[in-house]
C-alpha cells in the first residue's frame, strides 16, 4: 500500500487569492458596470525593458541555427550571467561575491522553497509573521512542524513583525537553527539597516545558524544606507544565503529568471559536529534536480546589466515606486497608519478593523482590490497590502476613490 506524506495534510489551503477573486467575481456580479482597480496581487504590469527584448530575440535567433544552437547548459547558469551579477550585483556594492556562488534557477519562489531539502528535520526554523507563505509551508511539507491550532503551526519560531517593532522582528528567545529574513519585506513594505542586520548576523554567528535572506525586491530601495545584500554586512558569508529574483526589478514574473547565492564559506554541522560546506550540497541538489534556465532567458537577464539595461531597469522601479508615493501620500492624508511605500513596493496599512472588513469596504465602497494583511499570519490582522504594480493613472484614480469613500 502506499502512503502519502501526511505532513500535507497539515497544511492550511491556501484561500487567501481564491477568496479574493470570489470576492471581486461576486461584486463585479452584482455592479457590471463598476470597474475594478486591481492592487493586490504583487505582480508586475509593464513590459520587458528593451535591453532584455532584443537580447531575447538575438538569443532566439542563435537557438535558430546549427552553427550557434545550445542544447543543455551548465545546470548552475551560465558564465556570462553568472559573472555578470558577481560584478554587478555584490562587487559593486563591495560584497565580496565570485561567480562560482551564484546558482541561476527559474525563480526565487521554487529557490527558497527547496533550500530546506539540505537540512535535517528536527532543526529549529524561525519564520517571520506576517510573511510570503512559501517559507512556512515547504517547512510543514518537509515535516519540520506540528499542527495547525490558533493561526498557528506548532513547532515553528515565529517572529513578530508589528508596530511595536518597526515590522523588524527581534532576535528570537529561544535557540533556533534556520532563520528566514525577507528585506524589503513582503507584505509589509519594510526595510532593515545596516545595524540591524549586523545583530542577526552576530546571532547567527553565535548560535551556529544560518540566515536565508531574500532580496527579491532590492530593487526598490532608494535609501543608500540600506543594505541590498546581507553580504554587505561583515561575516554573513559563513552565516547567509541569499535569494535574488529578476522577476521585480526587470519584470521577469512571466519570463523565469533568478539566482541564489551560497557562498564557499557558508557552512553547517553534520551528526558528528563536523562542520560541511552547504555550497557542494546544493550544487549537487542543483545538479540532480534541475537542468538550468534556458539559454534565451539567460542572455535577456545578462541584458539586465548593460548599460542601456541598468538604464531601463531603474526607471521600472521608478515607475512603480511613483505609484506607491502616490499612495503613501494620499493614506497619510487620510489619516491611516502606514510602513513601506519609500523603499519597496508594497504599502502596509493599519485599517483599524478586521482585515477582510477594510477589503470588503474598500471593494464595496471605491472599487479598488487590496489583500487583507490576515492572509499573510496573525500578526496581519488589522492590515491591509497594497501594491504599487499597475499604472500611474489606475493608481491615481484609485486613490482618488478611496479617499473619496473614506474621507
Ligand atoms: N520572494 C518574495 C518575498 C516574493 O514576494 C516573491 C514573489 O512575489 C518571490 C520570492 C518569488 O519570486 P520569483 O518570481 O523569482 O519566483
Amino acid at each position: 500500500m502506499l502512503t502519502i506524506n501526511e505532513n500535507y495534510l497539515k497544511l492550511q489551503a491556501s484561500y487567501l487569492f481564491s477568496d479574493i477573486a470570489k470576492r471581486v467575481a461576486s461584486f463585479q456580479e452584482k455592479n457590471p458596470q463598476r470597474d475594478v482597480i486591481k492592487l493586490g496581487i504583487g505582480d508586475v504590469t509593464k513590459g520587458l525593458p528593451q535591453a532584455c527584448v532584443t537580447a531575447f530575440h538575438k538569443a532566439v535567433d542563435e537557438m535558430a541555427e546549427d552553427a550557434t544552437f545550445r542544447g543543455y547548459g551548465p545546470e548552475q547558469g551560465y558564465d556570462f550571467l553568472r559573472e555578470a551579477i558577481a560584478v554587478n550585483d555584490f562587487q559593486a556594492r563591495r560584497a565580496g561575491i565570485s561567480a562560482d556562488e551564484i546558482f541561476v534557477s527559474d525563480g526565487a519562489k521554487c529557490d527558497t522553497g527547496n533550500i530546506q531539502e539540505l537540512f535535517t528535520t528536527d532543526i529549529k526554523v524561525a519564520i517571520p509573521d506576517p510573511v510570503y507563505p512559501v517559507y512556512l509551508d515547504t517547512n510543514v511539507m518537509a515535516g519540520r512542524t506540528g499542527a495547525f491550532a490558533d493561526g498557528r503551526y506548532k513547532g515553528v519560531v515565529y517572529l513578530d513583525s508589528t508596530r511595536e517593532n518597526n515590522f523588524v522582528p527581534a532576535l528570537p528567545t529561544e535557540d533556533v537553527d534556520l532563520i528566514y529574513l525577507c528585506f524589503p519585506n513582503n507584505p509589509t513594505g519594510s526595510t532593515i539597516t545596516k545595524e540591524e542586520l549586523e545583530v542577526w548576523v552576530d546571532y547567527a554567528r553565535e548560535n551556529k545558524a544560518i540566515i536565508l535572506f531574500d532580496a527579491a525586491y532590492e530593487a526598490f530601495i532608494r535609501d543608500d544606507s540600506l543594505p541590498k545584500s546581507i553580504y554587505e554586512i561583515e561575516g554573513a558569508k559563513e552565516v547567509a544565503i541569499e535569494f535574488r529574483s529578476f522577476s521585480k526589478n526587470a519584470g521577469f514574473t512571466g519570463t523565469r529568471c533568478a539566482y541564489t547565492v551560497v557562498p564557499i564559506e557558508c557552512m553547517a554541522y553534520d551528526s558528528h559536529s563536523k562542520r560541511q560546506a552547504i555550497h557542494p550540497l546544493w550544487n549537487r541538489r542543483h545538479c540532480t534536480k534541475f537542468n538550468g534556465v534556458s539559454y534565451p532567458v539567460q542572455r535577456a537577464a545578462e541584458a539586465v546589466y548593460s548599460e542601456e539595461g541598468k538604464s531601463e531597469v531603474r526607471q521600472l522601479a521608478d515607475y512603480y515606486m511613483k505609484n506607491a508615493d502616490l499612495v503613501r501620500k494620499e493614506i497619510g492624508v487620510l489619516g491611516y497608519d502606514y510602513v513601506g511605500g519609500e523603499n519597496s513596493p508594497y504599502i502596509w496599512i493599519d485599517g483599524k478593523r478586521n482585515s477582510w472588513d477594510f477589503f470588503d469596504m474598500l471593494l464595496d465602497q471605491a472599487g479598488v482590490v487590496c489583500t487583507p494583511g490576515a492572509g499573510f499570519g496573525k500578526c496581519g490582522e488589522g492590515y491591509i497590502r497594497i501594491s504599487a504594480f499597475n499604472s500611474y493613472e489606475n493608481v491615481e484614480r484609485a486613490m482618488a476613490r478611496i479617499r473619496d469613500a473614506l474621507a
